[in-house]
C-alpha cells in the first residue's frame, strides 16, 4: 500500500465485501451534520467544499441525515435574538429546500418516522431538519412552533456560551458568561422543554453543562439525546458526557451519539497533531455499551462543523465505520441500532409524546 493510499484509509485496512454488504443494506442515519452558511446552492453538487452533500450520502451508502441549522452564540439581548431566529429560520428553509431530484440523487425532507420510513423505503435520502442552539429561540418559545413547523426534530438547549435557556458546557467571558449564569436550565429553559415536548422536539444536550443536561434528562417527559457528543472517562473534555450523565441517559432511555470530533475522542498526545479514526470512535461505543448498553448509543460526524476522521473524512466514508464495528464483533442487529435505530426510537417516542399533550405537524 502506497503512503498516498493509506492517507485516504487511515488506521484501518479496506473494508471487506461483508461490510459493503452489510453497509449498503442497513438503514444509516447521521444526526449531526452541518450546512455552509450563507448557503451556496450546491446541496446537490459532488463538492470538495462540503464532507456531507446529497451525492455523497448516496455514494456512501447513507440513508438518513440531521442537517442542523447552527447558531453562533452572541450577545444574550433582544437584538441578539431577533438576528438568531431569522438566521435560524432562513437556515431551516435552505435546509427545506434539499429535496427534489438532481443530478442522479433524489431526497426528502423528513420530519417524522413515518416520513422518513417511507423515504428510505423509496430509495430517497431522508433530510431532517434540526436546530443547534436554543439561542435561536431568544426568549420566546413560540418560536420553537415556528421551528417545528418548517420540519425541525430536534434542538440543542446551547451551543459554547451560556444562553437564555441555560449554561453551555463551555462558558464564554468574552460574551459576559460567569462559569455558570443559571446553576443549569433557567424557569425560561424550563418552559422551552415543556414547549419542545409538546412539539416532538427532542430535547439535545450536546454542548450542555453537566447540571443543565441532568435537569434536562429530570424536566423532559421524553428521553432526551446528546445529538453529537463523546465519553468524558475516555478523553476529559467538557463537551463530553461523564459516567454520571451516562447512567442518567441509560436510566431514562436516552441516547448519546458519538461523534467524529478527535478533540473529544482522545486526548492529545503531546505536541504531536490531534488525530483520530474509526478504532477510537467504537473504543467510544465500545465504553457506552458496557457501561449502560447497545439501546443507548449511536453515531454521528459533526461533517462541516469541525468532525472528521482520518478513515472517515465525508460521507462516502461511513463504511469504514460498519467495518469497525463488525471487526469489533457486533452482529446486525446492533450496529442497525448504532446506525440509527436507537436515534429513530427516540423520535418516535418524542412522537407519542407530542400526540398526547400537544400538536405534530
Ligand atoms: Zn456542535
Amino acid at each position: 500500500m502506497t503512503s498516498s493510499s493509506q492517507a485516504h484509509t487511515g488506521q484501518t485496512p479496506a473494508p471487506s465485501a461483508e461490510a459493503e454488504a452489510l453497509h449498503r443494506a442497513l438503514f444509516t442515519l447521521d444526526s449531526h451534520i452541518d450546512i455552509p452558511w450563507p448557503d451556496r446552492g450546491d446541496a446537490f453538487e459532488d463538492t470538495e467544499a462540503r464532507r456531507v452533500d446529497l451525492p455523497k450520502m448516496q455514494k456512501g451508502g447513507m440513508s438518513a441525515g440531521c442537517f442542523v441549522a447552527y447558531i453562533a452564540q452572541a450577545k444574550v439581548d433582544a437584538e441578539g435574538h431577533a438576528e438568531a431566529q431569522a438566521q435560524c429560520l432562513a437556515m431551516l428553509d435552505v435546509i427545506n429546500g434539499m429535496q427534489g431530484s438532481q443530478n442522479g440523487v433524489t431526497a426528502r425532507v423528513c420530519s417524522t418516522v413515518a416520513e422518513i420510513e417511507a423515504a428510505y423505503q423509496a430509495g430517497v435520502l431522508a433530510v431532517i431538519p434540526a436546530v443547534e442552539n436554543g439561542y435561536a429561540m431568544g426568549d420566546d418559545p413560540a418560536v420553537l412552533a415556528q421551528f417545528r413547523a418548517r420540519g425541525a426534530r430536534y434542538v440543542t438547549l446551547t451551543h459554547n456560551g451560556h444562553n437564555a435557556l441555560a449554561d453551555a458546557a463551555v462558558h464564554r467571558p468574552s460574551l459576559g458568561d460567569k462559569p455558570e449564569n443559571h446553576g443549569g436550565l433557567s424557569a425560561l429553559g424550563r418552559e422551552a422543554v415543556r414547549h419542545m415536548n409538546r412539539l416532538g422536539l427532542l430535547i439535545d444536550v450536546s454542548h450542555a453543562s453537566k447540571k443543565t443536561m441532568l435537569q434536562a434528562v429530570a424536566a423532559s417527559a421524553v428521553p432526551v439525546v446528546a445529538s453529537h457528543s463523546c465519553v468524558r472517562t475516555l478523553c476529559d473534555h467538557p463537551r463530553n458526557l461523564d459516567d454520571e450523565q451516562l447512567d442518567a441517559l441509560k436510566a431514562s432511555g436516552g441516547v448519546i451519539q458519538i461523534t467524529a470530533m478527535p478533540a473529544f475522542l482522545k486526548p492529545r498526545d503531546g505536541e504531536a497533531p490531534r488525530s483520530a479514526g474509526v478504532a477510537d470512535f467504537v473504543d467510544h461505543i465500545d465504553y457506552v455499551v458496557r457501561r449502560i448498553g447497545v439501546e443507548h448509543v449511536g453515531i454521528s460526524s459533526d461533517f462541516d462543523g469541525g468532525g472528521s476522521l482520518a478513515d472517515w473524512q465525508n460521507a462516502t466514508q461511513g463504511v469504514n465505520l460498519t467495518a469497525e464495528l463488525l471487526r469489533r464483533g457486533y452482529d446486525r442487529s446492533e450496529i442497525a441500532a448504532f446506525w440509527g435505530g436507537n436515534f429513530m426510537r427516540l423520535l418516535g417516542q418524542a412522537e407519542a409524546v407530542a400526540e398526547q399533550t400537544g400538536t405534530i405537524g
